[in-house]
């Protein structure tokens, strides 16, 4: 077992709020998540930031990347608010599992938490696209349309009842995913998210 492994990682309210304000550029970022050097407590830092290039998506041949060097144990990256889908790729559940590894995702509606440590089943991608894609009916529901250049409401811009019932509907979906194809998934909001001093991994 490995040194971090027994570790409980965390991320503090400065990386917090750069990952919030990183989904605000153009371009996809991403970069790994390393212990900090003097504090081996938990806290992670953000390094080796990329900022995305062109690069040929397997799925969507005109996407904008970013393409990371290499991976460490947790990696990072964002879906860029104006532009990108709020929720995980095929890619980057595929990347995950692959790795064995940790990925942290930051989009319009929060961040999410991917954590494909555990042993998972094997990955059927039409069955792993259409649950996505689940997200994407509620995404659009909300507004955003990539190809009409919109983007989504944010929760708040909805009354209380509507808000409830697509949070509820985004979290039956992430169950449907995790039920299936035993992928430990969470979206924070970032209403829930901003507010906290130490976010748990
Ligand atoms: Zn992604």
């Amino acid at each position: 077992m490995s040194i971090e492994s027994k570790v409980q990682y965390y991320i503090d309210k400065k990386l917090i709020n750069t990952m919030y304000a990183l989904t605000l550029e153009e371009l996809e970022i991403c970069g790994n998540l390393k212990l900090e050097e003097k504090n081996k407590d938990g806290l992670l830092k953000l390094d080796d930031l990329m900022v995305g290039d062109i690069e040929l998506d397997v799925y969507k041949k005109t996407r904008l990347r970013c393409k990371q060097k290499f991976y460490t144990h947790i990696f990072f990256h964002t879906h860029p608010q104006k532009t990108a889908r709020t929720y995980p790729s095929v890619e980057d559940i595929l990347k995950c599992v692959k790795r064995k590894a940790i990925s942290i995702i930051a989009t319009r509606w929060g961040l999410w938490i991917i954590k494909c440590e555990s042993q998972i089943k094997d990955i059927d991608i039409k069955v792993l696209d259409d649950l996505l894609k689940k997200f994407y009916k509620i995404e659009n529901y909300m507004g955003f349309s990539r190809e009409r250049n919109t983007s989504s409401k944010s929760f708040d811009e909805f009354d209380l009842r509507t808000r409830q019932i697509l949070l509820n509907d985004i979290i039956n979906r992430i169950e449907e995913i995790k039920g299936t194809l035993g992928i430990n998934m969470k979206l924070n909001l970032w209403k829930d998210t901003l507010s906290l001093d130490k976010f748990i991994i």
